[in-house]
């Protein structure tokens, strides 16, 4: 299993990791590409990474779904960011193909991050 650390800078943050993926993938070979994040308060999407206004757009509108600032019974303080590390899920699948990420034109892979800075691992196997 191949590892990518990110850090993240801000609390809340869409984190485009495509690149940093690609790289992890450097001379496998297989047909499907699995990333996994074992956080509990961040998550992975894929979505457009041709206009960053498409990914505020999605962080404001989960902002809104999953305010910060409401009565949860979770008495850590991110309540928030556990629900919305739901909303995205915590992996994704990925074709690969000729040793690329057969991504279409306008996607990108993003790490959501709901609860940082912190330092997230995104485990990353190829299936055959
Ligand atoms: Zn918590």
């Amino acid at each position: 299993m191949l590892e990518i650390k990110v850090k993240t800078a801000s609390r809340v943050e869409a984190r485009n990791i495509t690149n940093d993926v690609a790289r992890a993938l450097k001379n496998e070979e297989g047909a499907l590409v699995y990333l996994f994040t074992p956080h509990t308060t961040c998550g992975l999407l894929i979505n457009e990474d041709a206009d960053p206004a498409v990914m505020s757009d999605i962080m404001d509108a989960l902002n809104r779904l999953v305010p910060r600032n409401h009565t949860y019974k979770h008495a850590e303080g991110n309540a928030d960011a556990h629900i919305k590390s739901s909303l995205t899920g915590h992996s994704l699948l990925v074709p690969f193909s000729g040793g690329r990420l057969a991504l279409g034109t306008w996607q990108g892979i993003f790490l959501m991050e709901f609860d940082g800075p912190r330092e997230r691992k995104v485990q990353v196997a190829v299936l055959r």
